[in-house]
């Protein structure tokens, strides 16, 4: 076997082991193994990225707000952070100037919604028309079309999953760290949570509708900076993706030991 061929094949091991985090031996099938590695079935649903730096991404939904979003922005731009906006867009056909700024100052911006209703109780025909809408409405107000999509309290079915992605070309974003703000629990609670969940490749759900989200920010940001970690967008973070370290293949878990492949967890909650 060549070198250049093992090394695809360590490569595509290497692959599988990130897709899957649970599995412990690679298996691949024998029609696979010449396949070129960037033909392994993309992942559709992150809810934190592996990478190797301290990079993480800060996301912000259900806005825009007319007052808390700009105050927002500035506070982004007076620290040089690039954040992720899911949006609502009902308030982006209200507010799409707002929107319109957020992406020309390098933000990304990614699909919420319509209306934020629960789309794992919804009808194929309805979550088509919540996410269509939202997408002409984004894509009249930043010229481009929206890449990403966090449901509604983060829930969705396996196979709507599939065919929103299938349909779409969505990649299902949801969170990592939930500071719960939306329980309105006071800045120092939502800045202490963050900081305490925060590692690298964490996605950090807030809202920006929530005065005190926006007043949680500025030492939540500061704190975030001085342990060193920087900040990208969320798809950025996915091109940053690097698999599981070896010694995760490596590890043979205990009976109760099993943990669950993060691209599959989706469980409501009353956050996102
Ligand atoms: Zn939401």
């Amino acid at each position: 076997m060549s070198g250049v061929r093992l090394l695809c094949l360590s490569y595509l091991g290497l692959l599988a082991a990130y897709h899957t985090h649970a599995e412990t031996t690679i298996a691949v099938p024998s029609a696979e193994k010449n396949r070129p590695a960037a033909a392994a079935e993309p992942r559709i649903t992150f809810n934190l990225v592996h990478v190797d730096g301290p990079y993480i991404a800060m996301t912000f939904d259900d806005g825009p707000s007319a007052t808390l979003t700009p105050k927002l922005l500035d506070l982004l731009a007076a620290h040089h952070i690039k954040a992720t906006f899911f949006v609502i867009g009902e308030n982006v056909a209200e507010h799409s100037e707002i929107v319109e700024r957020a992406a020309h100052e390098g933000h990304e911006i990614g699909n919420h919604s319509w209306s934020h209703p629960n789309f794992a109780k919804m009808s194929d025909e309805g979550v088509r028309r919540e996410l269509r809408r939202t997408e002409d409405a984004i894509k009249s107000a930043i010229g481009a079309r929206p890449t990403l999509l966090r449901p509604p309290y983060g829930s969705l079915t396996a196979r709507q999953k599939r065919w929103i992605h299938d349909e779409f070309g969505y990649q299902i974003i949801l969170w990592d760290v939930d500071p719960l703000d939306w329980k309105r629990p006071g800045p120092a609670v939502v800045r202490n949570r963050i900081l305490k969940e925060t590692r690298p490749g964490s996605i950090v759900l807030s809202h920006d509708i929530h005065p005190g989200t926006i007043e949680a920010m500025p030492r939540t940001f500061d704190q975030l900076e001085a342990k060193g970690f920087k900040f990208v967008t969320v798809s950025e973070l996915i091109r940053m993706a690097r698999p599981e370290p070896s010694k995760e293949r490596a590890k043979v878990p205990a009976a109760n030991d099993t943990p669950q492949p993060t691209s599959t967890i989706s469980l409501p909650s009353p956050s996102g």
